[in-house]
C-alpha cells in the first residue's frame, strides 16, 4: 500500500479561507439570527471556518429578493444573447480561478484533488454548454391549421427555482443546475449542503464578480430541516431541483405539494456492473474499480455491486484484490492520491456499520489498510464484500461508500433479474464483446443510464436521471431546459374569422 502523509497545501489554503456568509441580493451577510456553524477537514477532523446559519428569514429575504430581481430586473427579459454574456463570463472566471477551486474542494470534502481538477473543469463546461444550448435550441414549435389559425409555442423561465444540493461533488452538481436555471431565465435561491460550503461559496463570489445583477443568484447555507424545507415551503418558489438521498427526495416532494411545485429529483443509486467471460478483462476490471474507488465512492453512479461470470470470477478476484492493496490512500491535497477520507465522522460511521454487517451476511471483506498516521482522518479503506448474495442488506442498500458487493452469476436471464431486483435505478454498466448481448442487457437492465464496454463517460446533451427510487424526470441537455428549466406556453392565432358559438344572442 502507498500513502502520504502530509497535507500538503491544505495547511497554507485554510488560513486563508474565509468565514461563509450567505449570499443574498448582491450582497455578502450573516445570518439574520447570527447563527453560525463549524466546517471541518475530513482529513484531519480539526475545523476550518464558520458558516453563517441561514434559516426561514433567510429563505424569505432571498426568495423575496430573486423574485423582485426577476419580475422588476432585467434578467428574465434581458436578450438572450447578453445574459449569455454573463454566463460564459461565470465561465471564464471558474478557469482562472481553477486550481483555488479545486483545493477548497479537496480540503472541504476529502476527495482528491487529482478529481476535483476534473469536476472543477466540467463546471465551468456547464455555463458555456448551456449558453450554447440555449442560444441555439432553446425554441418554440409552431403549428398552421387550414391557413385559419397558427398556434406557437414559447419557452418562458419559471421565475424564482430553489436548487437544494448535496455534499458529494458539490462544485460540479451546483453548476449542472445553476448555469441551465440561470442560462433560461430564471432566478436562483441555492441551499447547499452545509458539509460542503466553500465552493458554494466560491461561486457566488464568482457570479458577484461576473456583474450579474442583484438579487439574480442567491446562496443560503443552512441545514436540510430549517433552510431546505422553508425553500420548498415558500410559495413563491415555482420549482425545486434537488440531488440527494432518496429518503429527503421523498420527503422533499410531500412538503412541495402543499405550493404544487415542479420538481426534480436526482437521488441515490446502487449501480450494477456486470462482466460476461468474454469481456476485455484489464478495461472490465480497471472500469470496476474505478467506478467504486473514484470520489471515494460517494459517488452516486458508482457500481457498488459487480456480477462478475463464473468462468472469470476467481481470477477477476484475484486481481480486484491486488488492485484494492495497491490504491494510493491518503491526503486529498497530493496530487497522487486516489482516495481520500469520507466527508465526515457520521458518514464514516454509516459506511463502516455497513461493512460489519455485510460481514455478519457472511461476506468476506477484503480490506486495504489505513496507515497509522492518517488515522485522524475519516479513511475508511478500499472495501470488497466476497461471496456476497443480492439479496443482502449490503448488497441492497446504498451504502456510498468505497465499498463493492461482488456476487457471483452463470446466465443472462438470471444476472438481469438480481440487477434488476433492487429499489434503485440510477446507472448500470455491461462488459461483453458480444455487442448483441450488450446491447440486450442494457435494454433490460433497468436503470435511467446504462454503459456499454464504458465507464461513465457522457456527452452533456443526453439525459442525465434515475428511474424506480433513484429518481423523478431528467436534467442535462435540452430535458433540463425543456421539461423542467421552462414553462411551454401555447399561443393560438387567428388568420381569418373562425366560426364562434352565439350564445345569448338575441335571434
Ligand atoms: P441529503 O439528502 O442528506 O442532503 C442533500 C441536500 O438536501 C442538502 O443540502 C441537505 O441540507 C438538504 N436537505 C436535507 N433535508 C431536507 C429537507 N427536509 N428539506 C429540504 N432540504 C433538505 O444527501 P447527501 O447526503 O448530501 O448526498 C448524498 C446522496 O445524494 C446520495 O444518496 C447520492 O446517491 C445522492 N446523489 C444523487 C445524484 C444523482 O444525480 N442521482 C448525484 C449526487 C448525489
Amino acid at each position: 500500500m502507498q500513502h502520504n502523509t502530509v497535507q500538503k497545501d491544505g495547511g497554507a489554503l485554510r488560513q486563508k479561507v474565509e468565514n461563509v456568509q450567505l449570499y443574498v441580493n448582491g450582497k455578502f451577510v450573516d445570518a439574520m439570527g447570527g447563527a453560525s456553524f463549524d466546517n471541518r477537514n475530513p482529513y484531519t477532523n480539526e475545523v476550518i471556518n464558520q458558516v453563517a446559519e441561514g434559516r426561514s428569514e433567510d429563505i424569505k429575504s432571498a426568495v423575496e429578493s430573486a423574485k423582485l430581481a426577476f419580475v422588476k430586473g432585467p434578467w428574465g427579459s434581458m436578450k438572450v444573447a447578453e445574459r449569455m454574456k454573463y454566463i460564459n463570463k461565470i465561465a471564464d472566471l471558474i478557469d482562472e480561478e481553477i486550481e483555488e477551486i479545486a483545493m477548497l474542494e479537496a480540503l472541504d470534502t476529502g476527495l482528491p484533488i487529482s478529481q476535483t481538477k476534473k469536476m472543477t473543469a466540467r463546471a465551468a463546461e456547464n455555463f458555456r454548454f448551456y449558453a450554447r444550448m440555449v442560444q441555439t435550441k432553446l425554441h418554440g414549435d409552431a403549428y398552421a391549421v387550414d391557413d385559419e389559425f397558427i398556434n406557437y409555442t414559447v419557452h418562458k423561465p419559471l421565475g424564482v427555482v430553489g436548487l437544494i444540493t448535496p455534499w458529494n461533488a458539490p462544485f460540479m452538481l451546483e453548476t449542472w443546475k445553476v448555469a441551465p436555471a440561470l442560462a433560461t431565465g430564471n432566478t436562483v435561491v441555492l441551499k447547499p449542503a452545509e458539509l460542503s460550503p466553500l465552493t458554494a461559496n466560491k461561486l457566488a463570489r464568482v457570479i458577484h464578480k461576473a456583474g450579474l445583477p442583484d438579487g439574480v443568484f442567491n446562496v443560503v447555507h443552512g441545514y436540510g430541516e430549517t433552510a431546505g424545507a422553508a425553500l420548498v415551503a415558500h410559495p413563491d418558489v415555482s420549482a425545486i431541483s434537488f440531488t440527494g438521498e432518496t429518503v429527503t427526495g421523498a420527503t422533499i416532494i410531500k412538503n412541495a405539494a402543499d405550493s404544487l411545485k415542479r420538481t426534480s429529483m436526482e437521488l441515490g443509486g446502487k449501480s450494477p456492473l456486470i462482466v460476461f467471460d468474454d469481456a476485455d478483462f484489464e478495461r472490465a476490471l480497471d472500469a470496476a474499480v474505478w467506478g467504486i474507488f473514484s470520489f471515494n465512492g460517494e459517488r452516486c453512479t458508482a457500481n457498488s455491486r459487480v456480477f462478475i461470470h463464473k468462468n472469470i470470477k476467481d481470477k477477476f478476484i484475484d486481481a480486484l484484490k491486488e488492485r484494492v492493496a495497491n490504491i494510493t490512500i491518503g491526503d486529498p491535497m497530493d496530487p497522487s492520491t486516489e482516495l481520500g477520507p469520507l466527508i465526515d465522522k457520521g458518514h464514516f460511521q454509516k459506511v463502516t456499520e455497513y461493512i460489519e454487517v455485510a460481514r455478519k451476511e457472511g461476506c468476506e471483506v477484503i480490506q486495504g489498510n489505513i496507515p497509522e498516521e492518517i488515522a485522524m482522518g475519516n479513511f475508511v479503506p478500499p472495501t470488497l464484500l466476497l461471496n456476497a448474495a443480492n439479496d443482502m442488506k449490503s448488497s441492497q442498500e446504498e451504502i456510498f461508500g468505497p465499498v463493492m458487493s461482488v456476487i457471483e452469476f452463470e446466465t443472462e436471464d438470471e444476472v438481469i433479474e438480481a440487477a434488476n431486483d433492487v429499489k434503485y435505478g440510477l446507472a448500470g454498466y455491461v462488459w461483453t464483446n458480444d455487442m448483441k448481448r450488450g446491447h440486450r442487457v442494457a435494454q433490460a437492465v433497468e436503470a435511467g443510464m446504462l454503459w456499454v464496454n464504458a465507464q461513465n463517460v457522457r456527452d452533456l446533451r443526453i439525459p442525465f436521471g434515475g428511474m424506480k427510487a433513484s429518481g423523478i424526470g431528467r436534467e442535462g441537455g435540452h430535458y433540463a431546459m425543456f421539461e423542467f428549466y421552462t414553462e411551454a406556453k401555447v399561443i393560438h392565432v387567428a388568420m381569418g374569422d373562425h366560426h364562434i358559438p352565439q350564445f345569448g344572442k338575441r335571434k
